[in-house]
C-alpha cells in the first residue's frame, strides 16, 4: 500500500533561540532520492550568520554550564519524549529526504530519544576524585567541567543519529554546540533541534546552520570561540579538519570511514551469519560506516555461504522507503551511483565474479541492485576504499591467521564481524583484530551505552559508553590547603 505523504518541510537556521533565513536569503534544494523531485529548500548560512551563532553559542555557554546536571538531565528527558512523540512525522520527514525504509527512519528516531535518555543519566555521573594530600590538611579534589561550546559536523546517512550523539554528550556534560547539519538531509536534524528547543533549551545553547560544509568548517573551527569539535564523514576530510583543530589547539573527536571485514569460520552458525550480516549489509543501502564490507569464508563453506548470501540479497525488496514493504531504499545522493558502479567495474575488470545486482534500477531516483562480489583481488579498488553502498565482497581464507592479516590490511578499522563456533578461534579474533569494535556471532554494535569509535585512519575518540561525555569535559585540579 502506497502512503501519501504529508507536506516536506522547508528548513530554517536555528541560532540564538529563533528560526531563521539565512541572512542572505540563500536557499540550497533538496531532493526526494526516491523521485529525483525538488521538494524543499533549506535556509544556507553565510559569514553573517556564523558571526551571530559564535555570538550566540557562547551566551549559551555561559547560561548552560551555570545549570545544574540534574535539571540538563530533565531538559533532555523532555526533549526525548518529544521526540518519541513525533517519531512517525519524522520519520516520514528523513525518508522523504534520505530514502531509507520508514520503519528504519521510525526505529532511527527511536535509538535517539535513547541515546538522549542515556547522556542525561550520564549528566549525573561526571564524579571527579578526591586524592589524598602529602601534606596534613591539604585536599585535592578533581571537578570535571564542561570544555566549551562545541562545533559538530554530521553526514546524511544518519540525519538524526549522527547529530544526537554529539549534541547529547555537549549538552550533558554543560556545553553550548553549533551543529553544522547535512544540507541533502536538513529537515529531520531540525526536528531533533526543534525537541531541544521545545523542551526549554536556553536561546544560544543549541544552534544549528547548513551551508557549504568547508566554508563553515574553516570558519567555527579555527574560531576562539568553538573549544571543542566533532566530526563524523570520510576519512579524508576528517584528517583535514583534525589537522585544522590540531593547528588551534582545539579537542576533536573524529568517527571517520570504515571497510569493516566479516570473518566467517566453517565452524559458525552459517544460516545464522548470514541472515545477520544480509540485515546489516543492506540496512540504509549500505551507507553506513560500521557496513560489513570485505566477507571472509572459510573455503570449506565458501561456496555454500557466497549462495545463501546471493539469494538473500536477491530477495531484497528495493523501493520507495514510503511504500510498505519495501526493505531497500535508494541511495541518499545520487553521486554514489557513478562512484559504485565505476568500484564495481573495477572489481569485475580485475577478474572478479559478479553473484548478483551491479547496477542501477530505472531511471528515476537513485536506485541500485543489492550486490554481491566473489574472489575479488587485493588489487581492486573496493578491496581498499569504502564502498558504502549495497555491495558485499567475498573472498575465501583457509587459517585463523590469514583471516587477521587480511582484516588488518587496510588503514581503516572501525567495525569488524565474526561468526564461529569455538570459543577459541572468538577469543583470538577479539585480541587480534584491529578495529574499535569487534562483534561476535551477532550485531552487537551502536547501543548508548557501548563505545562507538575507530582506531587508525577511521579516527579516534567514542561516541558511546561511559567514556563518550569525557570528550566534553576537563579534568581541573583543585588542591586546598587551611589558610
Ligand atoms: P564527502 O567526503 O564529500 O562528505 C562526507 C561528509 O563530510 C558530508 O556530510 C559533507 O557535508 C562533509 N564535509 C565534506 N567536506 C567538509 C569540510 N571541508 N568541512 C566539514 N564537513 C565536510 O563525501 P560524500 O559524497 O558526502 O560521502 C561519501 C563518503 O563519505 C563515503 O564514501 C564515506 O566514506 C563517507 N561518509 C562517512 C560517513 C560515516 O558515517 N562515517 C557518513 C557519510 C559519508
Amino acid at each position: 500500500m502506497d502512503r501519501t505523504p504529508s507536506a516536506y518541510p522547508d528548513t530554517q537556521l536555528f541560532v540564538d533561540g529563533e528560526w531563521r533565513a539565512g541572512a542572505e536569503g540563500k536557499t540550497i534544494p533538496v531532493a526526494d532520492p526516491a523521485t529525483g523531485e525538488v521538494i524543499g529548500q533549506v535556509a544556507h548560512a553565510t559569514r553573517p550568520d556564523l558571526d551571530a551563532a559564535l555570538a550566540a553559542v557562547e551566551r549559551g555557554f555561559r547560561t548552560w554550564s551555570a545549570v545544574s546536571a540534574f535539571d540538563r538531565a530533565k531538559l533532555m528527558r523532555k526533549a526525548a519524549a518529544l521526540l518519541r512523540e513525533r517519531s512517525d512525522r519524522i520519520a516520514e520527514i528523513m525518508t522523504r529526504e534520505q530514502g531509507k525504509p520508514l520503519a528504519e527512519a521510525k526505529g532511527e528516531v527511536m535509538a535517539g530519544a535513547d541515546v538522549i535518555d542515556w547522556f542525561a543519566e550520564e549528566a549525573r555521573r561526571t564524579y571527579g576524585q578526591v586524592i589524598p594530600g602529602r601534606a596534613p590538611g591539604v585536599m585535592q579534589l578533581t571537578v570535571k567541567l564542561p570544555v566549551g561550546p562545541v562545533a559538530a559536523f554530521t553526514p546524511w546517512n544518519f540525519p538524526i543519529n549522527q547529530i544526537v550523539r554529539k549534541l547529547s554528550a555537549a549538552l550533558a556534560a554543560g556545553c553550548s554546540i553549533i551543529v553544522k547539519a547535512p544540507e541533502e538531509t536538513p529537515a529531520s536534524p531540525a526536528e531533533l533541534i526543534r525537541a531541544f528547543a521545545e523542551a526549554g533549551a536556553p536561546a544560544g545553547v543549541v544552534n544549528l546552520v547548513y551551508g557549504v560544509p568547508a566554508e563553515i568548517s574553516e570558519y567555527l573551527i579555527p574560531h576562539p570561540v568553538i573549544r571543542k569539535i566533532s566530526f563524523t564523514g570520510s576519512t579524508p576530510v576528517g584528517k583535514h579538519l583534525a589537522a585544522l583543530a590540531g593547528a588551534h589547539m582545539k579537542r576533536a573527536t573524529m568517527e571517520l570511514g570504515g571497510h569493516a571485514p566479516a570473518i566467517i569460520f566453517e565452524d559458525a552458525n552459517l544460516d545464522k551469519a548470514v541472515k545477520v550480516l544480509a540485515a546489516a549489509k543492506f540496512r540504509n543501502a549500505g551507507q553506513v560506516c560500521v557496513s560489513p564490507t570485505r566477507f571472509l569464508v572459510q573455503e570449506r563453506v565458501y561456496d555454500r555461504v557466497v549462495d545463501a548470501f546471493t539469494a538473500a540479497a536477491k530477495s531484497i525488496r528495493v523501493g520507495n522507503g514510503l511504500e510498505e514493504g519495501t526493505q531497500m531504499g535508494p541511495l541518499a545522493n545520487e553521486r554514489r551511483i557513478p562512484a559504485l558502479e565505476s568500484l564495481i567495474q573495477d572489481a569485475l575488470d580485475h577478474g572478479a565474479e559478479l553473484k548478483t545486482g551491479g547496477r542501477r534500477i530505472g531511471n528515476k531516483g537513485n536506485f541500485f541492485e543489492p550486490t554481491v562480489l566473489s574472489n575479488v583481488s587485493r588489487e581492486a579498488r573496493i578491496m581498499n576504499d569504502e564502498p558504502f553502498g549495497p555491495v558485499a565482497v567475498f573472498n575465501p581464507f583457509s587459517t585463523l591467521d590469514e583471516a587477521v592479516e587480511e582484516s588488518n590490511r587496510l588503514p581503516f578499522g572501525l567495525a569488524s564481524y565474526a561468526f564461529t563456533g569455538s570459543v577459541e578461534t572468538a577469543h583470538e579474533l577479539a585480541m587480534r583484530i584491529e578495529a574499535g569494535m569487534t562483534t561476535i556471532n551477532h550485531n552487537g554494535l551502536a547501543l548508548p551505552e557501548v563505545p562507538f569509535g575507530g582506531v587508525k585512519d577511521s579516527g579516534h575518540g567514542t561516541e558511546g559508553g561511559s567514556e563518550a561525555i569525557e570528550a566534553y569535559l576537563v579534568t581541573k585540579l583543585v588542591s586546598q590547603a587551611a589558610a
